[in-house]
């Protein structure tokens, strides 16, 4: 009898420590989510009419996003980009991508290793090829973007091949607009300005 008390007091506490430590899974999920949208990503999306759409887009963009079509390798505008940015969704500018997980695959498509976030993507099982591939879409708007195989680098092993119409690359500016991080000696006033560490000097500004 005494065995089998001390049976479920351990049973009890697996199930304490499990529900202890769903509250702290499902707010890491909910922050995983959140991260991935900016304030206009946060409003609710409004569907595009097909209007609207070959408004919007170019016979290229739309084939790709809107009829799963596929853009000539090598003979797309990103696929040798290595500028350092994001890459949004052409249809509701939802980000997609962004350059660091951007990869030479030698496939003449955008390649990546893994999506800026993994709610801003969705998948689904297609058929169309000899073998089964899997799909990979806008989880916003449902644009076409190109297919995931596991054939990546290292760390996660995918290969994101996209179409260069389904995205808008937004190049990522040098710090033009920042105020300096208070590392810069303000003119020479400032009181560390001639006191600055030997061999952290300011490279001289070209041109
Ligand atoms: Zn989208």
């Amino acid at each position: 009898m005494k065995k089998s008390r001390q049976m479920t007091m351990l049973t009890c506490s697996i199930t304490a420590a499990a529900i202890l430590a769903a509250p702290g899974a499902w707010s890491a999920l909910a922050q995983d989510k959140a991260s991935g949208k900016t304030a206009e990503e946060a409003a609710p999306y409004k569907k595009k009419t097909e209007r609207e759409l070959r408004r919007q887009l170019t016979t290229m963009q739309f084939e790709v996003t809107q009829n799963e079509g596929t853009e000539p390798a090598f003979k797309n505008r990103y696929w040798n980009n290595k500028k350092q940015g994001v890459y949004k969704c052409i249809v509701c500018e939802r980000q997609l991508f962004t350059s660091n997980t951007k990869y030479k695959s030698g496939t003449g498509w955008p390649s990546f290793y893994a999506p800026y976030n993994s709610a801003n993507v969705a998948y689904r099982e297609d058929n169309k090829f000899f073998y089964t591939r899997v799909e990979v879409h806008c989880s916003q708007c449902g644009a076409h973007l190109g297919h995931v195989f596991n054939d990546g680098p290292k760390p996660s092993g995918k290969r994101y091949c996209m179409n260069s119409a389904a995205m808008k690359f937004i190049e990522k500016r040098p710090t033009a607009k920042q105020p300096a991080q208070g590392k810069q000696p303000a003119q020479g006033k400032g009181p560390e300005g001639d006191k600055g560490p030997a061999g952290v000097k300011q490279p001289a500004k070209e041109n």
